[in-house]
């Protein structure tokens, strides 16, 4: 069968995450639109290969050995549009855009409500589908709609449970989602997103690759947990539990994913024997 798609062929998942770690991907696909995700699901089929949804890979440790299957990226869906009603602003976001564009998007346009999300290195589609948070505050907060993708067809859900870190999607592919926020001063707006954005670069290692927090939280904060085993600078190969927040793992240039999981392997171990049951954030894609 002759496919209406871009099939890239073994391409390097280094450059398709922030961790910057991993091996080839089989097959890579940047589908335009929903047709030609529908038509990288039939290739991924007639090869007999699992396919993965990608977003903009900054929750994702690639695997050394790759990924025997289909990236399909999303990034090509990348539509913002904006409703306002009153005070309310309603803006449909396609899975692809990035929440950096998203924020400049709200900020130029005097829409109030998602400064938090500014420097979460995400697409929209990632994050809804991570339920990302910050500040008290997560993407779930705002949602009233999404369109997904799911065995084929086109489906609006407009009640989601979501909670921590978790939005019970499954094979749903996020197409799109309908945030609802509010008008307001385009000058505060600009100062709460940069406020929020130093404050991140304060504790966090954002001049190192990485994907973000490792472990979840839960009743207890495991980068303080990490902190008091000591285990801060933590380096294995060029892996290394960030000297500036315990919760990240940083690659240091050429780390591997092996190294990342002796990392988390020992991390676990340690939080065991003290009665601390870790489970990972990021998502190892093997
Ligand atoms: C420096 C740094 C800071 C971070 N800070 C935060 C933070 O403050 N809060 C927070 O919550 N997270 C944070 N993260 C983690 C990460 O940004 C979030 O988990 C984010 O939601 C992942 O989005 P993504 O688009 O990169 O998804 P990816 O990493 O590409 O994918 C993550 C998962 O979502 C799925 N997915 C992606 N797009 C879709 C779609 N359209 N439909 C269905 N499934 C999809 C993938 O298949 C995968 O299972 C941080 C990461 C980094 C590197």
């Amino acid at each position: 069968m002759k496919y209406n798609l871009k099939i890239q062929e073994n391409e390097d998942m280094k450059k398709h995450t922030t961790f910057k770690i991993g091996g080839n991907a089989k097959f890579f696909i940047i589908p335009k639109n929903v047709q030609q995700i529908l038509e990288s699901i039939k290739f991924a089929k007639s090869k007999n290969l699992p396919y993965f949804i990608l977003g903009n890979g900054s929750n994702l440790l690639v695997d050394d050995k790759g990924y025997n299957g289909v990236i399909i990226s999303l990034k090509e869906l990348n539509k913002i549009s904006l409703e306002k009603q009153g005070q309310n602003a309603f803006v449909c976001v396609e899975a692809g855009v990035n929440l950096f564009r998203l924020n400049q998007f709200l900020a130029n346009n005097s829409i109030s409500g998602f400064e938090w999300s500014y420097g979460i290195p995400a697409s929209f589609g990632g994050s809804v589908k991570m339920n990302a948070g910050a500040f008290e505050k997560c993407v779930g907060d705002f949602l009233c709609e999404i369109t997904v993708l799911k065995n084929g067809k086109i489906k609006k859900i407009k009640k989601i449970n979501f909670s921590y870190r978790n939005s019970f999607l499954t094979d749903e592919i996020i197409l799109s989602g309908k945030l609802k926020l509010k008008e307001g001063e385009k000058d505060e707006i600009k100062a709460k997103m940069s406020s929020f954005l130093t404050k991140r670069r304060q504790t966090q290692p954002y001049d190192l690759p990485s994907a973000g927090s490792v472990f979840k939280r839960n009743n207890f904060l495991p980068a303080k947990i990490i902190d008091d085993f000591g285990l801060k600078g933590l380096t294995l190969g060029e892996a290394q539990i960030s000297k500036k927040h315990a919760g990240f793992i940083v690659n240091l240039g050429n780390a591997t994913s092996k190294d990342v999981l002796k990392l988390i392997h020992i991390i676990k171990i340690l939080a065991k024997e003290e009665g601390y049951e870790f489970n990972e954030e990021i998502i190892h894609l093997k």
